[in-house]
């Protein structure tokens, strides 16, 4: 029996829609959701307040890889950015500042743990219960509780008998100082890349543990001068071809990585120049060049990775963990290598997609369950015997080449016409067709198949078994043209 009493805060509230998670997806389809006039809807959000993915990664030197006039919305253009790459406090105050702008802060609560969302098929609802004692009936539910929000935690063996600190850079402890501490960072990876460098300005010595030398480009970032941005705020079209012309750099990238992988072949002599430019010749640059396809796992960007590497205080080990002791690592080779505090920058559950609560469908089988051995979804939003569950960065969905806002903004307006099109038809469910989803997903793994992603590198992108889980093997404007209308001839509907 359960003695729990609900926490005395315990609330019901009924909505037509229920977003779940407060990142660039949430805030977005709130924004949607009230520039039509729609009233009658929550956002649950776990952190006190929105961002997502850029309130909870703090660590020194988080910024964007993708240019900021792109890495926007479309609808809530800033002019404003103070550089090519806005770093992780200016996105955060720019997503601040459209919930703002659009009104919808009064949509939100936040410090609410969704801890289960469960299909209830006699009422037709969703019941969505949080860890703070709220419950919220709703129609439709919008989990938007992103891609890069598990962090992965190394199966490194005595990681739990470290007698130093240690912590994700996803979990950033900024009460640990490291000023003149002994400090290891394990992976490099994107936020590797980034924290490496920042950390070295004030560690005593810095350890980098290598698995696999990553791909890394020069990162052409500049701050935009003043009158470029006063440019950019008097004149509304100057902004929007500079989003243009960032777009249109970068959107014929995705047929190198999908359809044409060899031509990124042509790109890895200038990876090798970057590298052999930045790195002496000698065991460090032979350490740091990479084994594996350029693309096959993200391509990186950095002017300062490198040259940290080579400062007398940060060393790179390439041997391989055997296993963590009290005081720092053991090598494979036996070498012991000190240290007071161990940094994972060893990424995220990603290719498991799943959202970190049960969610529950008609059939009383969890998202988990049908998710098991991989998980799949018709146009990366919908799902079959989940009911008016819409996933916003849903299964393959993710991008190599260009901004998660577009891909986003795709599936909100794919969103907004399933709810047009239930009022309009006079439906209280959809839920799409196993045929439908089968066949999107059998087109969408033999495009893959033909990708540099599937050139055998070990990426995150991909589950234990191979499937790659995360990745739209085409263009945004291809995903774009695939959501232009809800097609609900695909749908079961009552
Ligand atoms: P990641 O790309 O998955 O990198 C994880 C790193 O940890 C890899 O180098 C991996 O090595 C290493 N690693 C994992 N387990 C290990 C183990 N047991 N022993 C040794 N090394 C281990 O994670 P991330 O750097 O956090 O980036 C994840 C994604 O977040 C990126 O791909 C990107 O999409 C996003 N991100 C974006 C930005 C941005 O600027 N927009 C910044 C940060 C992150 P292997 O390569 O050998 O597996």
């Amino acid at each position: 029996m359960n003695t729990q009493s609900p926490p005395s805060s315990a609330r019901l509230l009924h909505r037509d829609v229920a977003i779940l998670g407060g990142g660039f997806g949430g805030l977005g389809m709130a924004i949607q959701l009230r520039r039509r006039g729609h009233d009658n809807f929550v956002l649950l959000e776990s952190e006190d307040g929105l961002g997502g993915t850029w309130r909870v990664n703090t660590y020194p030197g988080a910024a964007c890889d993708v240019q900021s006039h792109l890495y926007s919305y479309s609808f809530a253009p800033k002019p404003d950015w103070s550089r090519t790459f806005g770093d992780q406090k200016e996105i955060l105050r720019y997503i601040e500042s459209c919930a703002d702008r659009f009104g919808v802060r009064r949509y939100c609560r936040f410090g609410e743990r969704v801890t289960s969302a469960n299909w209830e098929p006699e009422s037709q609802r969703w019941r969505v219960e949080t860890a703070q004692g709220t419950t919220v009936l709703a129609r439709v539910v919008v989990s938007a509780t992103g891609g890069l929000s598990q962090p992965a935690t190394p199966k490194i063996p005595g990681l739990d008998d470290f007698a130093g600190t240690v912590f994700h850079s996803a979990r950033w402890r900024h009460d640990v100082p490291l000023e003149g501490k002994r400090v290891g960072v394990i992976g490099t990876g994107a936020s590797a890349i980034q924290i490496v460098p920042e950390v070295a300005k004030s560690a005593a010595h810095l350890t980098v543990f290598q698995r696999t030398a990553p791909w890394i480009l020069p990162r052409p970032d500049h701050a935009y001068p003043r009158w470029m941005r006063e440019a950019f705020r008097a004149s509304p079209p100057l902004r929007w071809l500079e989003r243009q012309r960032i777009y249109w750099s970068l959107e014929p990238r995705a047929l190198a990585f999908t359809a044409f992988p060899d031509i990124l072949r042509w790109i890895e002599p200038f990876a090798l120049m970057h590298l052999c430019h930045q790195v002496p010749k000698g065991d460090l640059r032979d350490a740091l060049t990479p084994n594996f396809r350029l693309g096959c796992k993200r391509i990186l960007m950095s002017n300062t990775y490198y040259p940290t590497l080579q400062l007398d205080h940060v060393s790179v080990e390439t041997d391989g963990i055997q296993t963590v002791v009290h005081d720092g690592i053991r090598l494979n080779q036996g070498q012991h290598r000190p240290l007071d505090v161990l940094i994972l920058a060893t990424g995220f559950e990603a290719a498991e997609a799943k959202p970190p609560f049960p969610v529950t469908g008609r059939n009383g089988c969890t998202l988990e369950d049908v998710w098991t051995p991989h998980a799949q979804a018709y146009k990366g939003t919908t799902v079959a015997g989940f009911p008016n569950l819409f996933l916003l960065v849903g299964p393959n969905t993710g991008l190599g080449h260009s901004s998660m806002i577009h891909i986003i903004e795709s599936q909100l307006h794919y969103v907004l016409s399933a709810l047009d099109w239930m009022s309009e038809q006079g439906r209280a469910t959809v839920e799409v067709g196993e045929p439908a989803q089968h066949a999107w997903n059998e087109a969408l793994q033999r495009k893959l198949a033909k990708t540099v992603w599937a050139s055998g590198c070990n990426a995150w992108y991909s589950t234990r078994d191979g499937v790659n889980t995360t990745l739209w093997p085409g263009t945004t404007l291809g995903f774009r043209r695939e959501l232009e209308r809800f097609d609900g001839e695909h749908y079961a509907s009552s």
